[in-house]
């Protein structure tokens, strides 16, 4: 038996286990994750919760013979938000805070500060954070979508020594177990490349948006933060027994073993680029070894509208995708600059402006 060395983890539950029938929510399964996370509590471990469910939770209260709109679903999770609350709330004697979140708030680089702070503060005085995604306030544009994503961007917003991802299956196999019998469990990733994601196949539980692609995505996004993630069954109460035990229950994806840091993993993980630069170039290591920079001559085209401290991407003429960055020029000065190439007050200009992008929070990308 293994000691358990977390300190902070974040715990995904879909909405299967909190309204299996999808007629409001059920303390059937959920019982054990509740003691689950007691336990952990206790041995002083912060928890985190990230709760799928609001649909689900919330689609018996609307009429079944109407079609089921983006409306429609947007007003059963509003609605089903409170109940999934009141049901979690009902297990603890400590108090717990609800948090709704979007990716608009998670790129956005203040927002991720703040909520950051108060997942911190709710920690610090004993109060769970139970976050799920803001579906009411979301468009395809605002939001992350699915759960395990969103838990990935969690965990590493609040530095998290594991993420535990409860699914209706045991972890990863080398094929579906739902149409292989002779599937076998895989419980240990060590690195995520495609034949991990082929082997993922499109497994996808009848109630959550979530299948084990997004379950691999959540894996990426967390062990390059160096958090280890764990995929186990959330049915089944041995699992909740042998993590305590320190085992594994699932599958274990270990984490990189030199993990991005916080706001470059941010930048590759969670910030969507604004706007995209193409250059004439590489990416060249500057004589300190630091990444080098982009200089207002490089640049071949400009697309998108973005800001001072907009998220962009860098990208050469044959698609290469160089870099995330943040940018230090707007859209509009270096539209004019990549426009006016031979006029010579742009000559001046190029002549005059420092790098493009900022030298500090660089995500590098594929290798030209
Ligand atoms: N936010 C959705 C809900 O609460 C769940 C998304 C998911 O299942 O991944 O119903």
């Amino acid at each position: 038996m293994q000691k358990l060395t977390w300190q902070r983890i974040v715990l995904k539950v879909g909405s299967a286990l909190i309204a299996p029938e999808q007629d409001g929510c059920r303390s059937r399964y959920l019982l054990s994750i509740a003691q689950f996370i007691v336990r952990c509590r206790a041995r002083g471990i912060e928890v985190i919760l990230v709760s799928s469910g609001s649909v689900a939770a919330g689609a018996h209260l609307f009429p079944t013979d109407k079609p089921r709109t983006v409306t429609m679903k947007k007003a059963m999770a509003a609605a089903g938000q409170t109940e999934m609350m009141a049901m979690w709330d009902r297990f603890f004697d400590f108090p717990s805070a609800q948090i709704l979140l979007t990716h608009g708030d998670l790129r956005d680089r203040e927002r991720y500060e703040s909520i950051r702070e108060t997942t911190f503060t709710l920690l610090e005085n004993g109060v769970l954070p139970i976050i799920n995604e803001n579906d009411t306030v979301t468009t395809d544009d605002l939001k992350v979508g699915d759960n395990d994503n969103l838990s990935a961007m969690v965990a590493a917003a609040a530095d998290a020594d594991a993420l535990i991802i409860f699914s209706d299956v045991k972890g990863l196999y080398d094929k579906n177990p739902n149409l292989h019998d002779d599937a076998i469990l895989l419980p240990e990733i060590k690195s995520i490349d495609e034949s991990v994601y082929a082997m993922a196949g499109c497994a996808t539980s009848a109630v959550g948006t979530g299948g084990m692609k997004t379950k691999i995505e959540a894996a990426e996004k967390a062990t390059s933060h160096g958090i280890a993630t764990y995929i186990a069954n959330g049915f089944e109460d041995e699992t909740f027994s042998k993590l305590l035990d320190g085992e594994n229950p699932g599958t274990i994806f270990t984490p990189y073993e030199k993990p991005m840091q916080e706001a470059v993993h941010w930048m590759t993980h969670t910030a969507n680029e604004q706007g995209e630069v193409v250059v004439d170039g590489t990416f060249d290591e500057s004589e300190e070894g630091e990444t080098g920079c982009i200089r207002g001559d490089e640049i071949m085209e400009v697309h998108g509208e973005f800001a001072v401290g907009d998220t962009i991407l860098v990208r050469n003429e044959d698609g290469t995708r160089l870099a995330k960055a943040t940018a230090n020029y707007s859209s509009c000065l270096l539209n004019f600059i990549a426009d006016n190439e031979q006029s010579e007050f742009s000559e001046k200009m190029q002549g005059s402006i420092g790098p493009i992008i900022s030298e500090k929070d660089i995500a590098l990308l594929e290798k030209s």
